[in-house]
C-alpha cells in the first residue's frame, strides 16, 4: 500500500509546495489523516498552512539530526509535528536552521536513511505522508526519497522545463536501486499550464511523449488564487474552493489517489 509520497523537482519554482499542500489539504478534506512533510530549508510548505516559523523552537532538522535530545523524549517525532488550522492535517515543520542539515548530515552513519527512520512511527498514526522537497538533489531530497512510497514530478509547463529531468530520474533509480526498492514513480503532475499560449501546449505535449503514460491527465492551471492562498496561510482548496486552481487540484487528487487504498 502506498501510504508517503515525495513531490520532487531540483528545479525552482515549479510548483512542488503548491501541489504537496493541495494534495494534502484535499486527503484532509476528504476524512484522512494526514500529516505533510516540509524538507525544504524555505520553509514554504510551513508558512503556506499560516505558520509563523519564528515561533518554533525546534524542527525537522532536530529529528534529523539532534541525537543527543532524542534520547531525552520518549517520541521525539510528536514533539515537532504541529497541528494546523485545518481538521485532520499536521506538518512536520522546517525553519531556516534546516539549510544546516546536509553539512550535519554528511558525516552521520546511515545518512540517507534518517528521515525514514524518524517517519517510521508516521506510517501507523497517518493515513498519507506527503513530503515537500527543496529545489535540490542534495542529501535532504535523497532522504525524501528514500522516505516515500511513490514520487511524484510537477513540471511547470514553461520553457526548460524537460532540463534535468533525466538527472532527477537517474537519482531516483539510483534509489530504487540502492536504499529504496519500493519507491515507485506515481506521475508526472503538469503545473501552470496557460491554455492561451503555444508554448505551454508544446511544452506540455513534450513532457507526455518524454513520459508516455506516465503524465496525469489533471493540468493545474496558471490560477492566481493559487498564488494568493499561501498569504493568507491556507491551501487554495481550502482559501477559494471554487476556483480553477482549487478545482483543478482536487481533480488531481481523485486522480492520483482515486483507486489507493490510503
Ligand atoms: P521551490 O523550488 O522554491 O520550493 P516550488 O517548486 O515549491 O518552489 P511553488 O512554491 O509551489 O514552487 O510555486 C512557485 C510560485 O508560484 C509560488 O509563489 C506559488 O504560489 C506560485 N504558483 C504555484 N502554482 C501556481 C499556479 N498553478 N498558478 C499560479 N501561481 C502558482
Ligand atoms: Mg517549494
Amino acid at each position: 500500500m502506498r501510504k508517503s509520497y515525495c513531490v520532487v523537482n531540483q528545479k525552482g519554482g515549479v510548483g512542488k509546495t503548491t501541489t504537496a499542500l493541495n494534495l494534502a489539504a484535499c486527503a484532509a478534506l476528504n476524512g484522512k489523516r494526514v500529516l505533510l512533510v516540509d524538507v525544504d530549508p524555505q520553509g514554504n510548505a510551513t508558512s503556506g498552512l499560516g505558520i509563523d516559523r519564528s515561533q518554533l523552537e525546534r524542527c525537522i532538522y532536530d529529528l534529523l539530526t539532534d541525537d543527543e535530545w532524542k534520547e531525552t523524549v520518549p517520541d521525539p517525532l510528536s514533539e515537532i509535528i504541529v497541528p494546523t488550522s485545518l481538521p485532520n492535517l499536521w506538518l512536520l515543520p522546517a525553519t531556516i536552521e534546516l539549510a544546516g542539515a546536509e553539512l550535519s548530515l554528511a558525516a552521520a552513519i546511515a545518512r540517507e536513511m534518517k528521515l525514514r527512520q524518524m517517519l517510521e512511527p508516521a506510517r501507523h498514526r497517518y493515513d498519507l505522508i506527503l513530503i515537500d522537497t527543496a529545489p535540490s538533489l542534495g542529501l535532504l531530497t535523497i532522504n525524501s526519497l528514500a522516505a516515500a512510497d511513490a514520487v511524484l514530478i510537477p513540471i511547470q509547463c514553461e520553457y526548460y522545463a524537460l532540463e534535468g529531468l533525466s538527472q532527477l530520474m537517474r537519482v531516483v533509480r539510483l534509489v530504487q536501486g540502492q536504499i529504496n526498492p519500493r519507491l515507485q514513480i506515481a506521475g508526472v503532475v503538469l503545473t501552470m499550464y496557460d491554455a492561451r499560449t503555444n508554448l505551454a501546449r508544446e511544452v506540455a505535449e513534450e513532457v507526455v511523449a518524454h513520459f508516455p503514460g506516465r503524465v496525469f491527465e489533471t493540468v493545474i492551471p496558471r490560477n492566481v488564487k493559487l498564488a494568493e492562498a499561501p498569504s493568507h496561510g491556507l491551501p487554495v482548496v481550502n482559501y477559494e474552493r471554487s476556483s480553477k486552481g482549487a478545482r483543478a487540484y482536487q481533480n488531481l487528487y481523485g486522480e492520483v489517489f482515486g483507486n489507493a487504498e490510503t
